[in-house]
């Protein structure tokens, strides 16, 4: 099952993504030949712990709490990694990082952030993906990367908020 199935994260049972996630990112990593280290593997069980983006410092604290040593450029350079491996995107409009679930085919992310208890969700939409390139090539922009990040209520909390 995969995240963009799963829906949010209130709805679904976080710990078998959490185990698809992680083997996931095993298989992906040995058909590419690099290596998830037992520190990149640590810092992307992190991320993974819940569906709300996490940023980098609250990464080595929680980091901290098993290896005292761990210092910034290491969770930076972990990040660094599981970024170009495609397991984490960054979300630029919270300075944060979330787990992909799809990482074993190439696309730039799309987000629906939750403003109240900070869940996001990954989507996919090829339409809207093909309507930026477009729009991009028009304009004789050459496009690079391109992240989408909507803000508003989950079903949840849409749910709890007073009529
Ligand atoms: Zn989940
Ligand atoms: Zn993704
Ligand atoms: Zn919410």
């Amino acid at each position: 099952m995969s995240h963009i199935d799963a829906g949010w994260s209130g709805r679904h049972d976080h710990q078998s993504c959490v185990a698809d996630a992680m083997e996931t990112a095993e298989t992906v990593c040995r058909s590419r030949g690099t290596r998830l280290t037992p520190l990149r593997r640590k810092v992307l069980e992190l991320i993974w712990s819940s569906h709300r983006p996490i940023g980098a410092y609250a990464v080595l604290g929680q980091l901290r709490d098993e290896r005292e040593t761990a210092a910034p450029p290491t969770v930076y350079r972990a990040l660094d990694f599981l970024m170009e491996e495609g397991l984490v995107h960054r979300i630029q409009s919270l300075n944060a990082f979330i787990g992909c679930s799809e990482p074993d085919h190439a696309h730039s992310g799309m987000f629906l952030i939750c403003g109240t208890c900070g869940d996001a969700l990954e989507i996919e939409d090829e339409r809207l993906d093909d309507s930026i390139r477009n729009a991009a090539q028009a304009h004789g922009f050459v496009l690079q990367r391109r992240v989408v990040e909507a803000t508003g209520l989950c079903p949840g909390c849409a749910e709890s908020q007073p009529a």
